[in-house]
């Protein structure tokens, strides 16, 4: 199945009336966060398929904890495990915390406590099934993986041990710019392809 992934960036060659023609066979589309909601809205109506994001540090109308802050049509999936289209997926908003009165943002300790509420559906999964989730979608980087040093762009130490201990088939995430080889847009960690969406990214993925 086909995986439109957006990020971080409102691309013109999707913000545009020809999409169902370029992106018409996609089956599912992801939201990495930092994008306006009128975006995602246009793309469910446009592609009519279900779309499903996190939150990131910088969505124009996004407030944590009000349902009617959300983009309409989209499943919300911030600290949530959700089966979408036969694909066990879960989502973890937010960036690492710079600024102290910004919404959105966390220290390491935070995202710790964050991924807690996830792990006991995911730790049964893994018990279950064998495998605890096929694709983790987040805003910010994993920490040492297309991350950066600046303090607004730290990735989370909690995502690098999420990676070792669930092994999800693929990460994506947004925040950060890909800059060629200094940081790549795709590595393989393990088990698991992490990928940065920043602006849009097709993903082709084994049901
Ligand atoms: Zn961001």
């Amino acid at each position: 199945m086909k995986i439109l992934a957006v990020s971080d960036q409102i691309d013109e060659r999707i913000y545009t009336p020809q999409v169902k023609e370029r992106f018409g066979e996609v089956d599912l589309v992801i939201g990495c966060g930092d994008l306006a909601y009128e975006y995602l809205e246009f793309l469910v109506s446009a592609l009519n398929k279900p779309l499903v994001y996190v939150p990131g540090n910088h969505d124009p109308h996004y407030q944590p904890g009000l349902p009617d802050s959300r983009a309409e049509g989209c499943l919300f999936l911030d600290q949530r495990v959700r089966c979408v289209k036969g694909l066990v997926i879960a989502g973890m908003g937010g960036s690492i915390r710079y600024h102290p009165t910004r919404i959105n943002q966390y220290t390491q300790a935070q995202m710790y406590l964050r991924m807690m509420k996830i792990a006991p559906a995911l730790l049964w999964r893994q018990l279950r099934y064998g495998r605890a989730l096929d694709i983790l979608i987040a805003h910010s980087p994993p920490r040492g993986i297309h991350d950066e040093d600046d303090r607004a762009h730290i990735g989370f130490s909690a995502f690098t041990d999420f990676i070792r201990i669930f092994k999800p088939r693929y990460f994506l995430h947004g925040h950060t710019l890909p800059m060629g080889n200094l940081s790549p847009r795709v590595t393989r960690v393990g088990a698991t392809t992490v990928i940065n969406v920043y602006s849009y990214h097709l993903i082709e993925v084994e049901p």
